[in-house]
């Protein structure tokens, strides 16, 4: 019997149509579709009017899942592996079921299908020279924050990275007090809810993008996407 192939297909960011049309066929066509949160991704499968049943697979889903999994791209069947939103493995899971098929069966296909990314998103209206970027994935809570903000100030390429709605301040706050103490001038772009209805895009110096988020509560909430660069004094 034929190995099944796994796909890893990218989910929209937010706006429901921001899905390729490949995705979509091979989603119709496939076996199973392996999601992150199973009740969010039906409001996507409804909307293009995909009846493919769904298995949960997440970070937390223990060697037993996967042996499942496994025996189901044995038996010939085709499974597509979506997150949340976005692309899977980027700062989502997704990389160890890739890895473990790849272990088990090193002639499997392994098939992505291409399509949003919040960082690539973000990246593409900053209108920065972003040839060369370094992508941080979401910053450490606690231990190890101050030194990756260092790291960020001080990339030679602008740095990308996701930050919380409950950090964003602070993080605006860390960055203007880092960047001040190594007297080092940066330029910050906020890229918040992306392709969604209060998407919006602000750049400044770090202070007075703590400024703009104090004065305006609305600009904490939903999700971000941050770009830092160094500029010249
Ligand atoms: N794999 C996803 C991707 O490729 O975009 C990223 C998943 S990560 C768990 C989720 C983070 O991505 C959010 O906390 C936020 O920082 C960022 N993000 C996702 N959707 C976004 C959007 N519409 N606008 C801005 N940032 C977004």
């Amino acid at each position: 019997m034929s190995l099944g192939k796994l796909y890893v297909a990218a989910t929209p960011i937010g706006n429901l149509e921001d899905i390729s049309l490949r995705a979509l066929r091979i989603m119709r066509e496939a076996d199973y579709i392996l999601c992150e949160d199973t009740r969010l991704t039906r409001v996507l499968l409804q909307k293009h009017e995909i009846s493919t049943p769904t298995i949960s697979y997440h970070q937390h889903s223990g060697g037993g899942k996967v042996g499942q999994l496994l025996r189901y791209l044995g038996e010939g069947k085709n499974l597509v592996l979506v997150s949340d939103a976005g692309t899977p493995g980027i700062s989502d899971p997704g990389s160890m079921l890739v890895a473990s098929a790849r272990e088990e069966f090193p002639d499997l296909e392994v098939v992505p299908l291409p399509g949003a990314s919040a960082v690539i998103a973000a990246l593409s209206v900053s209108g920065w020279p972003v040839d060369r970027f370094t992508f941080f994935g979401f910053l450490p809570h606690k231990k190890g924050r101050q030194t990756m903000i260092k790291e960020i100030i001080t990339s030679s390429y602008p740095a990308v990275f996701y930050e919380s709605k409950h950090r964003i301040r602070k993080c605006m706050e860390e960055i203007t007090t880092l960047s001040a103490e190594a007297e080092i001038k940066v330029e910050v772009m906020l890229a918040r809810e992306l392709t969604k209805m209060f998407e919006t895009i602000y750049f400044g110096d770090p202070s007075e993008l703590v400024e703009k988020l104090e004065n305006d509560t609305d600009m904490q909430k939903g999700e971000f996407v941050v770009l830092c660069r160094k500029v010249k004094k």
